[in-house]
């Protein structure tokens, strides 16, 4: 609860400075003063989030977090969405989620094991998200999210 009130707080103080930014004429006159001000307001990053890229090109985020203990989740998140399809492609980017994931094996063998999974199209990305309170399939979900 700290945690979140401090987050409030910071965001409450980034909408402040960017209000004052538009509102005092000439108050930023340069790049470098504007990156001061967001990196002065802006959330500072958490030193548990694990970052990185595959060899493949996809790029991960972990966090871990004990509470609730022996549980996951994973997102995918594919930045193409409806908005990547021409118009005779219209409804193609929702109809891949439901082929590739939503309708596939990998994912069928979740089933039974009391993990909740789903996905969604966008306009600009498509999502497919997991979460198990048995950490025993995490191999099976992550194998299901990433290779269906
Ligand atoms: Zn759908």
């Amino acid at each position: 609860m700290v945690q979140k009130e401090t987050a409030q707080a910071q965001s409450q103080r980034t909408l402040d400075a960017v209000q004052e930014m538009f509102e005092t004429e000439g108050a930023i006159t340069s790049r470098e003063q504007l990156e001061q001000i967001l990196e002065e307001t802006l959330l500072p990053p958490n030193p548990r989030v694990r970052t990185g890229s595959l060899p493949n090109g996809l790029q991960y985020t972990i966090l871990p977090n004990a509470v609730p203990a022996g549980r996951f989740e994973a997102h995918l998140q594919i930045m193409a969405g409806s908005a990547d399809e021409t118009e005779e492609q219209q409804g193609m980017a929702h109809m891949c989620e439901h082929v590739s994931y939503m309708g596939s094996r990998k994912r069928e063998r979740l089933f039974g094991t009391s993990s909740q999974t789903n996905a969604q199209t966008g306009t600009h990305s498509a999502q497919r998200f997991l979460c198990s309170g048995v950490t025993h399939y995490l191999h099976r979900a992550l194998t299901a999210t990433l290779y269906s």
